[in-house]
């Protein structure tokens, strides 16, 4: 099937979309809309995610592979965790580098590598240059490592990421270099964008993108959802709402377009940080991005998010198909403590954000199901988590082994002069 970009009508086969990431014309592609898929619709996540994608991938040259890409890509699984009668965790931090960013980046990474394979025009590798605010860095990082033909370049923002996310994004080495930027993710971001639209450089190094701009990290994230919808269902729990953490609104848009799929989900609601222009232009109509602050769930701090033009362009009243509120780290540091009195379970920073949203929903009278995105493993943000509950988490062993070997990355300013001389 072929997309088309946010910002104008021209249309491109679905693997020039993923190939290129980000359209020519500076818009983000978009997924046809689709009819809603009526029976059924598998038994695992590869199969649900099989139904959900194959209309969109139909006549692709992808099309034929995509069981072969999810089979690569989706070897771990999105269970929910109920915490109590009517709350699901809907636990997205089993993949090698713990958080949900893992099932979008080797996705692509399995759709480009086949692409590369078919189109090899041998005039050197591809760098997909992916800008992070922590988790997305280290998922494509390691999704592409080892892989012939690709190049990885991360930027973040130095000392706005986790410890552990810092030593993740600088252990991969071999075909993954990783800069510490000077500034703030919106910095790292903008320079993405610089480098993009800097026609030589964007050729010279076959720039590709792979942050959550991209239509094929997007997609496949729709298959949880649809795992935990399911799942609520044959529990006897009924259709779910589902509340997603948020920051530049790629998971919760997935979301958004599974429910379209005619998936049963109720309420999407979306939970940020103190970085509150998404609740803000939900509530008044009107976008103001601004300065991204630093807060306790660091991945989701952005001041520009840049799926708000998706939401805006599919949906003529964003605030009649999706609905927004925001904690400050206060709230953030007493929900991961009383979730961890009241039901056992440590969450990280981002998933208490969901949590804290979801508290007061129900004290402002939501009943029915509730499943919160439990976006990362709390292993992964240690040093805000462990002095709030008094012991040490256990580190799931993929993260473990990332960590234990040695890490470096690169000071760099925030200016495209200093990334072009970087990337030679
Ligand atoms: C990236 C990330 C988010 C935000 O996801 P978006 O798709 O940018 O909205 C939330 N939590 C964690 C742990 C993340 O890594």
């Amino acid at each position: 099937m072929n997309v088309r970009s946010t910002r104008s009508a021209h249309e491109v086969p679905l693997a020039v979309a993923i190939a290129r990431g980000q359209a020519p014309d500076g818009g983000l592609y978009m997924p046809p809309e689709l009819p809603p898929h009526r029976g059924a619709w598998g038994d695992d996540l590869c199969e649900q995610a099989q139904t959900l994608l194959a209309p969109i991938f139909a006549g692709d040259e992808l099309a034929g592979a995509l069981p072969a890409i999810l089979t690569e890509a989706f070897t771990f699984d999105a269970p929910t965790r109920w915490i109590d009668d009517a709350t699901g965790l809907l636990e997205l931090f089993h993949g090698p580098t713990a958080a949900f960013k893992d099932f979008g980046a080797r996705f692509l990474a399995a759709c480009l590598a086949r692409l590369e394979a078919a189109h090899s025009r041998r005039n050197g590798d591809t760098t997909v240059l992916v800008a992070t605010s922590g988790d997305t860095g280290a998922a494509v990082a390691a999704a592409f490592h080892g892989r012939a033909r690709f190049r990885v370049v991360v930027l973040y923002p130095d000392g706005r990421v986790s410890p552990r996310q810092a030593h993740q994004l600088g252990a991969f080495g071999d075909n993954v270099t990783t800069f510490r930027v000077a500034g703030t993710f919106d910095d790292c971001q903008r320079l993405v964008k610089e480098a993009f639209a800097e026609r030589e450089l964007s050729r010279r190094h076959r720039l590709t993108s792979a942050n959550s701009i991209s239509i094929g990290r997007l997609l496949p994230q729709m298959a949880y959802y649809a795992r935990a919808a399911l799942q609520s269902v044959a529990s006897g729990r009924g259709a779910p709402n589902f509340v997603v953490p948020t920051g530049n609104l790629g998971n919760a848009f997935a979301c958004l377009l599974a429910k379209e799929r005619g998936l049963p989900i109720g309420r999407v609601v979306l939970a940020t940080n103190r970085n509150r222009v998404l609740p803000d232009f939900l509530a008044t109509g009107s976008y103001e991005p601004r300065e991204s602050l630093a807060t306790l769930a660091n991945a989701m701090d952005v001041g520009a998010p840049s799926n708000l033009e998706r939401l805006r362009q599919r949906f003529a009243e964003p605030s009649q198909v999706v609905e927004a509120d925001w904690v400050d780290d206060a709230s953030i540091r007493s929900t991961v403590v009383q979730t961890l009195d009241t039901t056992g379970q440590v969450v990280c920073p981002h998933t208490a954000c969901g949590l804290a949203v979801l508290r007061r929903l129900r004290t402002r009278g939501a009943g029915g199901t509730w499943i919160v995105a439990a976006t990362a493993h709390p292993a992964k943000f240690e040093t805000v988590i462990e002095p709030l509950i008094g012991r040490p988490i256990p580190v799931p062993p993929a993260l473990a082994a990332v960590l234990a070997r040695p890490s470096h990355a690169t000071a760099l300013s925030p200016s495209l002069q200093a990334l072009a001389a970087q990337l030679g």
